[in-house]
């Protein structure tokens, strides 16, 4: 996937990486050209029991409850984000 960076407006290929911090895996790729920071995903172990049962729900076909858990894992993951941004927790990236 192509992207344009906010910071520079260089467009690159994503290039994603994935590393472990305090237990969470968190999922990023940075600028090529200005190396500005783009987190994309963080998963910890309630993410990871959500996703399972999620895929669970698609077997059933359950809408209802599977667009409750897909929210639970979108609200848990910026959760995440919010917090280890807030504790500078990416600065090793
Ligand atoms: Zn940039």
């Amino acid at each position: 996937m192509i992207v344009t960076c906010n910071e520079c407006n260089n467009t690159f290929e994503i290039n994603c990486d994935m590393k472990l911090i305090n237990d969470i895996e968190v999922t990023y790729f940075k600028c090529s050209e200005c190396n500005k920071l783009y987190i994309i995903c963080c998963v910890d172990e309630y993410i990871k029991k959500e996703q399972r049962r999620y895929k669970e729900l698609k077997k059933l076909k359950n809408e209802s409850l599977k667009k409750i858990c897909h929210k639970n894992i979108t609200l848990h993951s910026n959760m995440l984000k919010k917090k280890m941004l807030k504790e500078n927790a990416f600065k090793d990236l």
